[in-house]
């Protein structure tokens, strides 16, 4: 046997503690039926044993040792001593051997909850006799002690229970049932938490219907009446208006019901949730001020029952959409088919992130197509409101927020950005390449793509002899037919001209304003579609101008919705760009032209036309490069200051002049011919024979001198000398050098009589 849990149950049913049994009239009924002197109830605690009840005892407690009912106890069974004085086990104690003499003792075992915790027993001071019979009855009698100190128990703890009730916030109350309901105890905190005294009620000077409002009264009768019909619990809030003040309570109610089920009684829990109720109502106040406030910030409502499948939406959520709200219907099937298609994944992906707990809110936008057929954005933003059990998410509810507009204006700005990028795109490709026709290339899918086209050009205007004609920069793929595959062919390279405007394009040309069609063939300036060419549905001409002058166009055409003007000013920043590009063009054109009329001016000698000098120079060092052989010559006219002297200045500039024509016929492609100054030539032959090159240079000089050169009235003649110079193999030598030795050369020809040919000393390797 454990003597642990037996002490336990001795301190559990409180049996240590100096707390009467009640119990000492039974006691005096035992002796006096078993004709005994004494009769008592022991408990055996750790040391000793406590007399819970006794009669013809004076002592309260003995050491545990010295007992008789240790044996009881410790055996858990009956002991029956005839006389203790002769037995050896007990001859010695000293209960035995003094007070209180014990000679016959009786016990039986007292047991709780399965533990011997004491013994009942019967003593007497002389030597006797039990039968079997009153041993028995002792049995019972200590079973029946064994219950009353259970019930005790019980009754201790529901004392308690109720004193804890009593100062609790929560009023108990029972009714009993028997022709009605009658309320036979309620707990002594009703008077402060229900206002009302718990006498007043139970004496029935007060009513509880006195204190309940006329809807709590009806609340509370309907609960009462479902008690009677068998309903075992029911929960009701009940307003109390009492004369103090008003409260609600909440009321749980339970039934118990006899073995043919009729009503026994009710207990009921009452308590105070004024406060609650406030919080509640403040709420309910605040939700419906919430729904005022949706529906007056245009936003759509939506509450999905997972479930149930299930998708409850508000009006202004029917209006995004165009759907009427009569007709709506409430499937998420149906909601999920207004998702656009390109936004579906997304809205699935970001709504399981929810549902999964990965996302704290569902918030996403796409679009949703309107009944009128365009897409609608909205952004979205829901929660679950509800889970079951499990946690799993039973509703999910949330707001929808028409962001069309903004979205918009959104797509608008970006693309303002990607024109911006795209203008820049198409300078910084100029700049690289200084190729117009390429920039603007390199940008035609990108106009396309932001125009929201499907086919695009940019043209120039150029005078092509003397005839405006729009020159194509750029153009998406035309061929349909041989004649535009030819004119495609035309454009790769880079020689498309557009020469008719009689024609929608023609008319931003020629009238240098934006031109819009969106019907084909209604406007006045359409001549419609040339054979195979793809349908323009629509068309935006976009003039190019600087300063008023139109300078070339953008055409666009077939856009998936109607051209606005709008459209027109969105590419006005493009159109101002190439202007500047196309400006910057004809400048650089221009400037170019000058450079090189004042490059050609710089190196020609006005009189003749010829190279001058340094021109010439130029020229022979450049040919050096090639490597080749030359002959250097130098030609004087011979006398010639006799011409100016005779004839007058005129008619020397004019004779110089003719010499220098009938000096450039003879010279070959190649050669180079200059006038060095005054009266003197210089040329240069290709070639490497000398006889050739006498016999050229012979006859040049014959030539000369049978010319009659003629200034007004007057008819003159002249003649040059020359002197050569020969160098092969690229003259890798000085070219002044050269020119020096063809002087000395020519220096010669003079000195022998002029009108002749001189050689300066052979100089076929450089010297
Ligand atoms: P020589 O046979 O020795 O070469 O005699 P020359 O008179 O031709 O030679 P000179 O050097 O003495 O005179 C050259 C003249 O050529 C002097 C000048 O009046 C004339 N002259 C030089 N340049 C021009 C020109 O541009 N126009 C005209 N009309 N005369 C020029
Ligand atoms: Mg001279
Ligand atoms: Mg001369």
């Amino acid at each position: 046997m454990n003597e642990k849990s037996r002490l336990k149950v001795i301190d559990e049913f409180m049996l240590d503690q100096d707390l009467p049994l009640d119990l000492d009239d039974l006691m005096m009924v035992l002796a006096e039926a078993f004709r005994v002197p004494i009769a008592l109830i022991g408990i055996m605690g750790e040391y000793e044993e406590k007399f819970k009840a006794s009669y013809g005892l004076d002592t309260t407690s003995v050491c545990r040792e010295d007992t008789l009912c240790s044996i009881v106890v410790k055996t858990r069974d009956q002991l029956v001593v005839s006389d203790a004085t002769q037995d050896p086990r007990f001859k010695d104690s000293p209960l035995v051997t003094g007070a209180p003499n014990i000679c016959f003792y009786a016990g039986t075992p007292l047991v709780v909850n399965g533990e011997a915790v004491g013994a009942l027993c019967l003593i007497d001071t002389k030597p006797r006799e039990i039968d079997v019979k009153h041993v028995k009855a002792l049995e019972r009698i200590a079973t029946l002690v064994s219950q009353h100190i259970t019930l005790s128990n019980e009754h201790e703890i529901l004392k308690r229970e109720h004193g804890l009730i009593d100062k609790s916030p929560i009023v108990l109350a029972t009714w009993r049932f028997d022709t009605s309901l009658n309320l036979i105890h309620i707990s002594q905190n009703c008077e402060y938490v229900l206002g009302v005294a718990p006498q007043d009620l139970l004496s029935g000077a007060v009513q509880l219907n006195d204190i309940l409002s006329n809807a709590a009264e009806q609340d509370f009768t309907f609960t009462m009446q479902a008690h009677l019909e068998g309903v075992e619990t029911h929960t009701c809030r009940l307003q109390i208006i009492s004369p103090t003040r008003t409260i609600w309570v909440s009321m749980i109610s339970t039934a118990s019901f006899r073995e043919d089920g009729t009503l026994l009684s009710v207990q009921a829990f009452l308590f105070d949730t004024s406060d609650q109720k406030f919080v509640e109502d403040k709420l309910n106040k605040t939700n419906s001020r919430m729904r005022l406030l949706l529906e007056a910030s245009e936003l759509g409502t939506w509450d999905w029952n997972l479930q149930a499948d299930v998708n409850q939406v508000n009006k202004r959520w029917c209006d995004i959409v165009g759907l009427e709200y009569e007709y709506y219907d409430t499937s998420s099937r149906f909601f999920k088919q207004l998702i656009h298609p390109a936004d579906f994944i997304n809205v699935e992906r970001k709504l399981n992130e929810h549902l999964s707990g990965e996302a704290k809110v569902f918030n996403t936008t796409f679009r949703m197509k309107h009944s009128s057929g365009k897409w609608v954005w909205v952004e979205t933003y829901g929660k679950i409101v509800e889970v079951d059990e499990g946690g799993n998410p039973v509703r999910v509810a949330g707001i929808h927020r028409d962001i069309t507009h903004r979205m918009e204006n959104d797509l608008h700005e970006r693309k303002k950005t990607q024109l911006l990028q795209f203008i820049n795109k198409t300078r910084a490709s100029y700049l690289q390449s200084n190729d117009l026709t390429a920039a603007c290339q390199s940008v035609l899918s990108e106009l396309i793509d932001i125009s929201d086209s499907q086919i695009a050009f940019i043209g120039q205007m150029r005078d092509v002899e003397t005839q405006p004609k729009l020159f194509i920069h750029a153009i998406s793929e035309i061929v349909w037919d041989s004649k535009s595959f030819t004119q495609y062919a035309e454009y790769r390279k880079r020689n498309l001209y557009f020469s008719s405007f009689d024609n929608l394009f023609g008319q931003a040309i020629t009238s240098g304003e934006v031109v819009i069609s969106n019907t084909a063939g209604a406007h006045p300036a359409s001549k419609g579609t040339p054979q195979g060419h793809p349908r323009i549905s629509r068309f935006l001409g976009l003039p190019i101008k600087v300063k008023d002058r139109v300078v070339g166009i953008i055409g666009l055409a077939n856009k998936f919705s109607p051209y606005t003007n709008e459209d027109a000013e969105f590419f006005q920043p493009l159109l101002d760009a190439l202007a500047g590009l196309f400006y910057a063009v004809d400048l650089e054109q221009a400037r170019a032209e000058a450079e090189e009329k004042l490059r050609k001016l710089a190196m020609t000698d006005p009189l003749t036309g010829l190279f001058n000098r340094r021109a010439f120079i130029e020229q022979c060092e450049d040919m050096a490069k090639d490597h080749c052989s030359i002959f250097v010559v130098l030609i004087d006219i011979d006398h010639f200051k006799n011409v100016n002297d005779t004839y007058g200045h005129d008619a020397g500039d004019c004779a110089l002049k003719q010499t220098a024509d009938i000096i450039s016929d003879a010279i070959n492609d190649g050669d180079i011919v200059a006038r060095l100054g005054g009266e003197e030539f210089a040329m240069v032959i290709r070639g490497e024979c000398e006889r050739e090159a006498k016999k050229r240079l012979d006859s040049l000089r014959k030539r000369i001198a049978a010319t009659k050169m003629s200034y007004k009235k007057d008819t003159l003649q002249l003649t040059v000398s020359m002197g050569v110079t020969f160098v092969d193999d690229g003259f890798n030598m000085d070219f002044s050098a050269l020119l020096s030795l063809a002087d000395q050369a020519l220096y010669d020809a003079k000195a022998n009589g002029r009108d002749r040919i001189e050689w300066a000393p052979f100089t076929k390797k450089a010297v």
